[in-house]
């Protein structure tokens, strides 16, 4: 038994700043200190900190420390660890009211760790401390006490929305697929993340597997489905890593395959990896590149809960949807309601970036405020400077301002101001940012990642980016400004897809709240002709 366990953070941010190496020293002056039969150091999936270099947290004091590098560890053993005196000078203490909850995942602030009670806290390669921390009891419940009816009302019940950016009615949707008489069905796990900015999902699966696993098992069960697919981002190689090796685990504990439980009930999955298209997180386009096709989006109706996978009906939820089943069937749809707002049930999980002071993957509850969540989660704006704006969502997101400050967020409220919480990013912008340039940044992705299927979006993606070069080059004028919206509007209601009808989001909040801003660059000829005489 060990008296002392230092989780080390190993995700993308903080291998690239050394967590391996920081992870070997640890061992080794542990083994010269001869604690090696006291602490225990554990790999964890991201502990929520980023751009502070390799992260580690020493448990059960709960501190923080930011970033160790090698030379530091000799330091953290013999002062913390032997001492019992803590490192201030790495201790990272921007974390307001960390403590630790009855041995679970510590809160910050204001989140409520749902989703990520297990990030950062297990290590995500080991099925054994998943199993400790109450995994797959939601699975053993359904299979043993429930019929997949029930399972159905039980999400029905909780209110559980899509994760993925639609905030569809899970419960609803596995429904239709429930109802769908065919000897195949399928379970897809959409990890196809490819937003600037967005990667909570992609932390999701390295901190905590396991629970994605049991998620789509459920599905399955509930649904009547036998197989299933995670759809992974090809280039999120830890992520394929990590879920291999835990879907192996899993058939070796008999959690997936046959009979599990001893049940008549058998389910088994399959990775999948994306080639980096943005598009393909769109769940029709994403059966397309699943079946070795184009990835293009399909007409809709029929919707894939009927006819989706090789023609078969089939479920494609997001990971962060799937990690919230577990604890919905174990615990219950009370419980799970017990967060958030009555319509907007439970959390939201969010990666907070941009100039913000304490950026990273965070959880929250569903109706907290902007202003809540940039203040006292994420600590406020650093370098004394202003808030100008927030994207709630991901690039397609809607535009906050100032005015929204202390608006519930919540899918209607959000809806209501034509925004929406979209895929879960939250980028947070200083008022020293140029409006018109972030918003060229943003048509600079879409005219990339538009799949060329339908004129207006590929033709109008370019023709956007055009326009707001020639602003920012000074050769614009008033009305391609208006032109800019007019073409926004357009695309909004006639492309094929939702990203060609999101793109414009950004760039329709950022012309309602900062018109100005556009209209500044504008060359008045009048001006010119002055200069002139
Ligand atoms: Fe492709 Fe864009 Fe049309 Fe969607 S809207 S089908 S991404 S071209």
């Amino acid at each position: 038994m060990h008296r002392i366990h230092i989780l080390i953070a190993m995700d993308a941010h903080t291998i690239a700043q050394g967590a391996h190496s920081v992870k070997d020293e640890l061992q080794r002056e542990l083994s010269l200190a001869a604690l090696t039969d006291e602490v225990r150091v554990v790999e964890t999936g991201s502990l929520g900190i980023y751009n502070k270099g390799v992260v580690l947290v020493v448990f059960p004091d709960a501190v923080y420390y930011a970033g160790v590098k090698v030379e530091d560890v000799s330091e953290i053993i013999s002062e913390h660890l032997i001492k019992g005196r803590i490192v201030e000078r790495l201790q990272y203490a921007d974390i307001p009211e960390t403590k630790e909850e009855e041995g679970k995942a510590p809160r910050f602030g204001k989140q409520v760790r749902v989703v990520l009670k297990n990030a950062g806290i297990i290590d995500p390669d080991n099925i054994e401390e998943y199993i400790a921390h109450d995994g797959y009891e939601a699975m053993g419940k359904a299979l043993t006490e429930m019929k997949p009816e029930d399972v159905i009302n039980t999400v029905k019940e909780s209110g559980l929305q899509g994760r993925g950016g639609a905030f569809f009615p899970t419960g609803m949707k596995w429904e239709f697929a429930a109802r769908e008489k065919s000897e195949e069905k399928y379970i897809i796990c959409n990890a196809d993340e490819g937003e600037p900015g967005t990667f909570k999902d992609r932390l999701i699966l390295e901190g905590d597997p396991h629970a994605v696993i049991e998620g789509m098992a459920l599905t399955g069960y509930a649904v009547g489905a036998n197989k299933g697919f995670v759809y992974i981002r090809g280039e999120y190689k830890m992520s394929i890593n990590r879920m291999q090796k835990a879907i192996d685990q899993a058939r070796e504990h008999g959690l997936l395959g046959k009979n599990i439980f001893n049940s008549s009930f058998s389910f088994d999955l399959e990775i999948r990896e994306g080639a980096g298209a943005y598009i393909c997180g769109e769940e029709t386009a994403l059966i397309e590149s699943i079946e070795g096709k184009r990835g293009e989006p399909r007409d809709k109706p029929p919707f894939p809960p009927s006819v989706g996978l090789w023609g078969k009906p089939t479920i494609v939820n997001n990971v962060e949807t799937l990690a919230n089943l577990p604890q919905i069937i174990s615990k219950g749809a009370a419980w799970y309601k017990s967060n958030g707002t009555e319509k907007s049930p439970g959390t939201k999980v969010f990666t907070m970036v941009g100039n913000i002071k304490n950026p990273g993957l965070i959880e929250v509850p569903m109706g907290i405020t902007l202003r809540e969540i940039i203040y006292e989660v994420g600590q406020g704006i650093p370098d004394g400077k202003g808030f100008l704006l927030a994207q709630m969502g991901g690039t397609t997101g809607g535009i906050l301002t100032s005015e929204h400050l202390d608006l519930p967020m919540t899918v209607e409220n959000l809806r209501e101001i034509g925004a929406g919480l979209g895929s879960g990013a939250l980028l947070v912008v200083d008022d020293s940012q140029d409006v018109v340039d972030l918003v060229k940044n943003f048509v600079e992705f879409f005219n990339h990642e538009s799949c060329g299927k339908c004129t207006l979006c590929r033709e109008g993606t370019g023709r956007l980016l055009e326009l707001l070069e020639k602003l920012t080059d000074g050769r614009g004028e008033l009305k391609d400004v208006d032109l800019i919206e007019d073409l926004a509007k357009v695309m909004m209601k006639g492309a094929f897809c939702g990203l060609g009808q999101a793109a414009p989001v950004p760039i329709l909040g950022c012309l309602r709240y900062f018109r100005g801003e556009f209209e500044k660059y504008v060359k008045k000829p009048q001006v010119a002709q002055a200069a002139v005489a």
